[in-house]
């Protein structure tokens, strides 16, 4: 009997087609796109790392369309397009509503994956959170990884290979993206979002490279002026009132930011809702099995509200944290890039306010306040007690 070697194609690599945007992450791309050519490099799980913003789901659903794709990620073509835009009927994409998936939607997708693809080359199957698995969920999709369908693929994502039960990680391949440089971001919102090069070097250091972000704050004035409002708290705490209003300042911003995008889309959802429960939208009481589903759709909303809300305070807190980072490169005189450029003046006032010490404690009450913030502490107190630690000496 003699077995042919697979035969090794060549499709789009570094730079072309569904890669294009995946700015900055040249050996992820080398390992996804030589899966796609050479079937030996090929594996059924994969689990895709990398920091917020750095482009992970984007990789997956790259990863998704090139498999689908009949040259392998053109980047043109109907699979391609309806990869990215959600709407391939092989390809399944899980973003996370609430904090946490739960195990019935995890066997949900384990039976999903025993069928074979409808009309693509394969069943992919992208879980964008893979880190909010609870531990029975990973259970109910173990077996699903250990025991691999021919034609089905998971992509898992993660911020990091510790942030994913371990059982999930041994039974996956890692791919690791890494943080963007600066430049391959703002070279990004130029080329893809037309975005002029002073705005998009702006945006993209001010985002330190968080893709997203980047192009909010290229795009969106008033993420601009949120954005330095934080920064200048930083000058503005001389007491237990300034400190007090800076923490309510904060937490309002947040709530801002949540509160616009949030609003509209809770009543499409439930206007969705009651159009398949097929109820009467004028009625004025609905019958319970209506009732309890638009419940369970409002605690669904409420706990994203809650989590948007909290990644909206971290990441104002991130901010912050770059306007003392930026004080300590100044401070030291070391020759490299401020976040912060555009306001330079106000770091160097900062630099003169507090010794490389106090910039140093303020760092770590920022950071205590982000631990205390993903623990579970109501943000406003974490923000008042880091606050008062900011307080710069008269
Ligand atoms: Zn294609």
């Amino acid at each position: 009997m003699s077995v042919q070697a697979p035969e090794v194609r060549s499709v789009p690599g570094i730079g072309e087609g569904v890669w294009r945007d995946l700015v900055g992450q040249d050996d992820a791309v080398r390992t996804l796109s030589e899966a796609i050519a050479d079937p030996r490099r090929m594996t059924h799980a994969w689990l895709l790392t990398g920091p917020p913003g750095s482009g992970r789901s984007n990789a997956a659903r790259a990863f998704a369309a090139a498999l689908e794709c009949r040259q392998g990620g053109c980047g043109e073509c109907r699979e391609c397009r309806t990869t990215f835009d959600g709407s391939h009927a092989d390809v399944q994409i899980v973003s996370t509503k609430g904090l946490t998936i739960q195990v019935r939607e995890a066997r949900d997708l384990a039976l999903a994956a025993q069928s074979s693809p409808s009309v693509g080359r394969w069943r992919v199957i992208v879980i964008e959170d893979a880190d909010r698995l609870t531990e029975r969920a990973a259970d109910a999709l173990l077996k699903a990884l250990e025991e691999p369908v021919p034609r089905t693929v998971w992509l898992l994502c993660a911020p990091s290979v510790e942030d994913v039960i371990v059982t999930i990680r041994s039974r996956s391949r890692h791919v690791r993206l890494r943080i963007p440089p600066v430049e391959a971001v703002a070279e990004l919102l130029v080329r893809r979002d037309g975005v002029d090069v002073a705005m998009a070097t702006y945006a993209a250091r001010a985002a330190q490279s968080h893709i997203g972000i980047a192009r909010r704050l290229a795009r969106d004035e008033g993420a601009r002026i949120r954005r330095r409002e934080t920064l200048l708290l930083a000058l503005s705490i001389r007491g237990l009132g300034d400190a007090l209003k800076a923490a309510a300042d904060l937490a309002s911003i947040a709530e801002d930011e949540s509160g616009a995008s949030s609003g509209e889309r809770n009543a499409q959802e439930k206007a969705k809702l009651l159009e398949q429960l097929g109820a009467d939208t004028s009625a004025r009481t609905q019958p319970p099995h209506v009732r309890s589903a638009i419940n369970q759709l409002e605690k669904e909303q409420k706990t994203r509200a809650t989590r948007f809300a909290r990644d909206v305070v971290d990441r104002a807190l991130i901010d912050l944290a770059s306007m003392y980072r930026d004080a300590m490169v100044v401070r030291w005189g070391k020759p490299v890039d401020l976040v912060n450029a555009d306001i330079v003046g106000e770091v160097e006032q900062l630099a003169r306010a507090l010794t490389p010490e106090q910039l140093l404690l303020a760092l770590d009450a920022i950071a205590t306040a982000r631990e205390r913030i993903a623990a579970n502490v109501p943000p406003l107190l974490a923000l008042e007690a880091m606050c008062i630690a900011l307080e710069l000496p008269l």
